[in-house]
């Protein structure tokens, strides 16, 4: 289905009142290939907006891959589940841990579609989506064909992929599959999680994760958002050395080797940033690494919060922020540095 001047508000979590030149819908194959056979000069893929800021009304062609149906087999040790990209995810984890396939529980509650699982490698309560890829299914824009490209192949990361890099563009995720072992072992050691004893049930961990989220994250259909707005900063031993030494408490974990994640959320709280508003925008008073839609908030509102966000956390703990959300102004994707 081919759309013009197709209003965007419904399909953006931050509910942003924008429109975009034009709107394809595939929902087969066939129609993704029709698409790749007229590539527009601009386009940007979306599937649920879930991670995605429009800040203005978009110029180009937006692309939303609608593809449908869950197939599952399994044989001694596993369950293998092959998932079109325009599935919601969090209706495939309800849908696994009914079927008594456990494995998705900790992602529970992560809103979008199966197929933006792969881009920034979904994650939550400690596990990732890289932990339970079998596959990605791509759809090569150039040779017009489906590509099967194993895990490994995915270069996946926190919060990253090949997707985000070599292959940005170049494609579509089509199909994703799945991979749950027979043997479930929970994972169990984010706080909140820790408490469940030894043995707990899927259910539990699943009900658990979902307690744990909406106690802390705004429903985006009440407060629209688009989740952690930042990514959690990776720093050197120097810089992390330098803020335990003020803050003895704060959290922080180890990553690649001698560098240090730190909570992103923490930073912004502690720059006493939380409530602090820009036209509609504000920082969320319970969760400061959600910036909300809370007053008929623009694009232009969010983007110059998240700024004032990242110039204050650089001149109290000298850490650079940098946003999770992707950034889309009317000629395409940018980075915060270089929106106008
Ligand atoms: C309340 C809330 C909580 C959240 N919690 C988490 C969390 O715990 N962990 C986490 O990792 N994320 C979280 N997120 C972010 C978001 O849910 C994920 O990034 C999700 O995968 C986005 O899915 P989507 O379909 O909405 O993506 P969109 O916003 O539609 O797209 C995201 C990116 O993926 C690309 N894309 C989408 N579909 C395809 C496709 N089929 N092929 C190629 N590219 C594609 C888009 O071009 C875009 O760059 C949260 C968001 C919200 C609103």
């Amino acid at each position: 289905m081919h759309h013009k001047n197709y209003p965007l508000k419904d399909l953006n979590s931050f509910a942003l009142d924008v429109s975009a030149k034009e709107l394809i819908f595939a929902e087969t194959i066939e129609q993704v290939k029709i698409f790749a056979q007229n590539l527009p000069e601009q386009f940007y893929i979306l599937g649920g907006g879930s991670n995605s800021l429009f800040i203005e009304n978009y110029l180009g062609t937006i692309f939303c891959p609608d593809l449908r149906g869950i197939d599952v087999r399994d044989d001694e040790n596993n369950f293998y589940l092959h998932v079109a990209s325009g599935e919601n995810w969090h209706e495939l984890v309800k849908y696994c841990l009914t079927s008594n396939m456990p494995g998705l529980e900790n992602l529970a509650l992560i809103p979008g579609n199966c197929g933006a699982a792969p881009i920034q490698n979904i994650g939550a309560y400690g596990v990732e989506f890289a932990n339970v890829c079998d596959y990605v299914d791509w759809f090569d824009f150039q040779s017009l064909k489906t590509i099967r490209m194993s895990a490994e192949h995915c270069q996946f990361s926190y919060r990253d992929s090949i997707f985000k890099g070599a292959l940005k563009n170049k494609g579509v995720v089509v199909a994703v599959g799945i991979k749950l072992s027979k043997t479930w072992v929970p994972t169990l050691k984010y706080q909140g999680l820790n408490e469940l004893g030894e043995n707990p049930t899927p259910k539990q961990v699943f009900d658990t994760v979902i307690a744990i989220r909406e106690s802390k994250l705004p429903d985006p259909k009440r407060i629209p958002n688009a989740g952690s707005f930042f990514k959690n900063p990776i720093v050197n031993h120097q810089t992390f050395a330098a803020i335990k030494a003020q803050y003895p408490n704060f959290p922080a974990y180890p990553a690649n080797g001698t560098d240090m994640k730190l909570a992103a959320g923490w930073l912004i709280q502690e720059s006493q940033l939380k409530g602090v508003a820009i036209g509609g925008a504000a920082v969320h008073t319970l969760q400061a690494l959600v910036l909300i839609n809370n007053n008929n908030a623009t694009g232009k509102n969010v983007i110059e919060l998240a700024r004032h966000v990242q110039k204050t956390v650089k001149q109290i703990f000298n850490v650079d922020l940098e946003p999770e959300v992707r950034l889309i102004s009317a000629q395409g994707e940018q980075l915060i540095e270089d929106i106008n």
